[in-house]
């Protein structure tokens, strides 16, 4: 592939109007020859980050003219460039991938299009697409939830607020939090399978899947670097009777004690507490 803007075959100015333009997720390799055109062609670039942006821009040697914008900013710098894209071409990138998508872009999307403004998106990488694509996990149906809260009440909120959702969970992460926001996920889910997606697209790219409690102990024996997807996989109905307890308990005891799993697997299978504590204290002591 190459990323030589001149083989698009397009040229002039662009119809006015804002332009949605996801950028590489780590692989330059990966902007679209349409991003390129829409790029070199458009009158004002809006990013969140002018040295980020313009960083890319110069990788495919495209003229910088660069207005910084999140959705932080002013009411007024937000209805200027509404305004500019009345009659110019305004296109929005964030520092990565798909604008919007736990990125700066929904106020001005929705201010825009409330103004009449035509709004085209110029799809691309978008690392929780790139992460399901990647992980094995049912994706029939997913559900993105963006960052797993810092706090762990607030994350534990979230997680057992998605409790009942039949669908593959997606989460963006940051490294240091992974081992942390794994070991509450085991506390909560056992035994759902989780997939880790890190450094997507780049040189040390790796997915692995695991129950989260085998997933904490490799983290926390590996600390992780880079960028990092966060997926659960669906809930697995088992009839009563076919439950593998023994395999439940197992995953639970990886970082809890035999009182602790037994009540998180009684919890999650409706089986006897007392029986499964002295299951657990078994295999523990095996
Ligand atoms: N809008 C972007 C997108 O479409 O993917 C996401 C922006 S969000 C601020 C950044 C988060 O996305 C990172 O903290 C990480 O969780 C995830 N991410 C971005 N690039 C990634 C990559 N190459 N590999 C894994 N995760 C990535």
């Amino acid at each position: 592939m190459t990323t030589d803007p001149s083989t698009t075959g397009q040229s002039g100015p662009l119809d006015p109007g804002l332009y949605i333009v996801a950028t590489p997720i780590g692989n330059l390799g990966d902007i679209t020859v349409r991003a390129m055109d829409v790029l070199r062609r458009s009158d004002v670039i809006a990013c969140e980050d002018t040295r980020v942006t313009g960083k890319l821009l110069k990788h495919l040697g495209i003229p910088a003219r660069l207005a910084r914008y999140d959705d932080h900013a002013s009411d007024a710098a937000r209805a200027r460039l509404i305004e500019q894209a009345q009659h110019q071409a305004v296109a929005l990138v964030s520092d990565a991938g798909t604008p919007l998508i736990s990125d700066p872009g929904y106020r001005l999307v929705r201010e825009a299009r409330a103004a009449g403004v035509a709004i085209t998106t110029i799809p691309g990488a978008c690392a929780a697409i790139a992460g399901l694509t990647l992980a094995g996990l049912p994706n029939d149906r997913f559900l993105f939830a963006g960052f797993l809260p810092v706090k762990d009440k607030a994350r534990t909120d979230t997680l057992t607020g998605l409790a009942q959702v039949e669908a593959t969970l997606i989460f963006y992460e940051t490294a240091p939090r992974l081992e942390r926001s794994l070991r509450a996920i085991a506390e909560i889910w056992p035994t759902r399978e989780v997939a880790i997606a890190r450094e997507l697209t780049k040189l040390h790219e790796e997915c692995r899947r695991g129950c989260a409690s085998e997933l904490a102990e490799h983290y926390a024996a590996h600390p992780p670097k880079g960028e990092i997807v966060l997926m659960i996989g669906p809930p697995v109905a088992e009839a009563p009777g076919e439950v593998d307890a023994d395999s439940l308990l197992r995953a639970a005891l990886m970082d809890m004690s035999p009182a602790k799993a037994a009540g998180t697997v009684a919890k999650a299978t409706g089986l006897d507490r007392a029986a499964l504590y002295a299951r657990a204290v078994e295999l523990k002591g095996a």
